[in-house]
């Protein structure tokens, strides 16, 4: 008997999902953590509160720029599950291996569209 691969697929990616928001909002809290000791050392708690509120709300909050880019790869992972399109392969739309978007949910090209892509000896994605 065959599996039903179609719809462990899609469990799958509803965990890759998850790990996506779990990896967004690690950014955010670690971010607003940082804000908030700031903030907590020369105002009142219930002023570092509201403004540590005031940035939940906003989504153009200074982070540093690893993060910024982390969250831009995330927000737009996460936007490609919202129209169905999340784990196609950018450059031949062919779906990217499980395996590889379990250990790379970042990944915006299959392994060999990327091969081709990368240069010899540059290894950014693996
Ligand atoms: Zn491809």
């Amino acid at each position: 008997m065959k599996s039903t691969e179609a719809s462990s697929f899609g469990s799958e990616l509803d965990l890759v999902k998850k790990s996506l928001l779990m990896q967004k909002s690690e950014i955010l809290n670690k971010h607003l953590e940082f804000k908030h000791a700031q903030i907590a050392t020369d105002k009142a708690a219930d002023e570092a509160d509201a403004v540590v509120q005031d940035l939940q709300d906003n989504i153009n909050i200074q982070l540093h720029e690893r993060d910024q880019l982390s969250l831009l790869l995330i927000e737009r992972a996460l936007s490609k599950f919202a129209d169905g399109t999340y784990g196609q392969c950018e450059s031949c739309e062919e779906m990217i291996d499980l395996r590889r978007l379990k250990a790379r949910p970042l990944a915006t090209l299959c392994i060999s569209c990327m091969e081709d892509q990368e240069a010899p000896g540059k290894n950014l994605f693996q």
